[in-house]
């Protein structure tokens, strides 16, 4: 059975060997799946924790998870969709209460359940 994209529930996933993901300014580029329609990312559990591993390895593994995702339009505006991994991490239901702040020029900062 073929597996949907779990975010929109409509896309089919397909296997990529070209996810690219930012840690500290060091890129690692991950086998995984992409979703044809919305284009979230999926990065094999094992590619993420080799990546994890050396990124620890490295020293520039820490908080906070810190990882290169792009924006996307909406009929409704930007969207920004939280990387799994931070979602995770968070425990991120989905329903928070955020905060987004301008603290710099090309910088912004989102707090949750503020
Ligand atoms: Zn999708």
């Amino acid at each position: 059975m073929e597996r949907k994209c779990p975010v929109c529930e409509k896309g089919r996933l397909v296997e990529v060997e070209d996810i690219v993901s930012e840690v500290e300014g060091h890129f690692f580029v991950q086998k995984g799946k992409r979703c044809m329609n919305c284009g979230e990312e999926f990065i094999n559990e094992k590619e993420g924790q080799k990546m994890i591993e050396i990124a620890r390895k490295l020293g520039i593994w820490g908080e906070p998870l810190k990882l290169h995702r792009k924006l996307s339009k909406s009929a409704r505006g930007t969207v920004l969709r939280i990387p799994t991994d931070i979602e995770k991490n968070m425990h991120l239901k989905g329903e928070e209460e955020i905060l987004i702040s301008k603290v710099g020029k090309n910088k912004l900062l989102i707090e949750v359940g503020v």
